[in-house]
């Protein structure tokens, strides 16, 4: 009988030990994964704790063999808690890190489910998400707000001429080109086939204007794409259409409508243009 308990306690302490000098894989995994440097900070503290409590755990067994105390109900109660300890410290361990590897692939769907795959900017959806919330916000805080829609002039020749793969290049190029050139508050959508729809928030037509008119020109003095066997140099002309809400235009619907307008007019006036809506 004492000796099944004292193989029992032995058993316990052991298996303690393992659980604990295992809880510091899944820990250090997950210090290496975080990029937050205050979460990562807080990980390697729990990671020192663990650590002395491996060492006490071990200066305890340890204590209980020199002293032969094995057997006293105190340290079966002992050896009890700090089994319970390890095994708690291991579990939190593993749950962390898939927790974090959860919330990772939530946020790369919840990235996709937002993003154009092509053009790397947001999707349609999102424009369209986004855009309601904007006007409503722009109305309730009297704040200006305008949208541009960005096509590009004769796109069909460039696939036709170089290819839908070359025409992809050029997209993926453009839309790199004007997201560097715009403010980090501005929503840069793909509004459609090669339609780029930019919404500028607390921005009046004038602005929108000289925005608008920087990027047709940097696109224009640009190359876009190099076709990589001959090494043949891709340009590119957009024509934008503005349109700001104001006492005609109130809604989302008219804004969009406006732009569309906007866009079309300046197709009609040759191209490479940029034309405000009249309101
Ligand atoms: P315009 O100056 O009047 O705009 O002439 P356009 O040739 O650009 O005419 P339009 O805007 O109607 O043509 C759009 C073309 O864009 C047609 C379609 O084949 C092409 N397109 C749409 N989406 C993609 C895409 O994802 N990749 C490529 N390579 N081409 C696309
Ligand atoms: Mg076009
Ligand atoms: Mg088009």
């Amino acid at each position: 009988m004492h000796f099944s308990i004292v193989i029992f306690e032995i058993f316990l302490i052991g298996v303690g030990i393992v659980f604990l000098v295992r809880a510091f894989f899944p820990i250090q995994q997950l210090i290496l994964e975080l990029n937050d440097t205050s979460l990562q900070k807080r990980w390697k503290v729990l990671s020192l704790l663990i650590l002395f409590f491996v060492i006490s755990y071990a200066i305890f067994a340890l204590n209980l063999w020199l002293i032969q105390e094995l057997l006293n109900p105190l340290s079966i109660v002992a050896a009890l808690m700090l089994f319970g300890g390890g095994v708690f410290v291991f579990l939190v361990g593993q749950l962390a890190l898939h927790t974090m590897s959860d919330v990772k692939k939530i946020a790369l769907l919840q990235k996709e489910s937002i993003t154009d795959g092509l053009m790397g900017i947001k999707n349609r959806r999102y424009f369209e998400g986004r855009l309601h919330e904007e006007v409503a916000h722009s109305k309730r805080y009297k704040l200006p707000l305008s949208l541009m829609l960005l096509d590009v002039d004769h796109f069909k020749m460039i696939n036709d001429t170089y290819g839908h793969k070359a025409g992809d290049d050029v997209l993926k190029n453009l839309s790199a080109l004007i997201v560097k050139m715009v403010r980090d508050s501005d929503v840069v959508a793909r509004y459609g086939g090669e339609e780029i729809a930019i919404i500028a928030p607390s921005t009046p037509k004038n602005e929108a204007e000289f925005l608008a008119e920087r990027l047709r020109g940097a696109i224009e003095k640009t190359t876009i794409a190099t076709i990589d066997t001959t090494q043949e140099v891709i340009q590119v002309t957009v024509s934008i259409g503005i349109s700001t809400l104001g006492p005609v235009v109130q809604d989302r619907d008219a804004l969009v409508e406006e732009a569309d307008n906007a866009l079309y007019a300046a197709k009609s006036q040759g191209r490479n243009k940029v034309l405000s809506s009249r309101w």
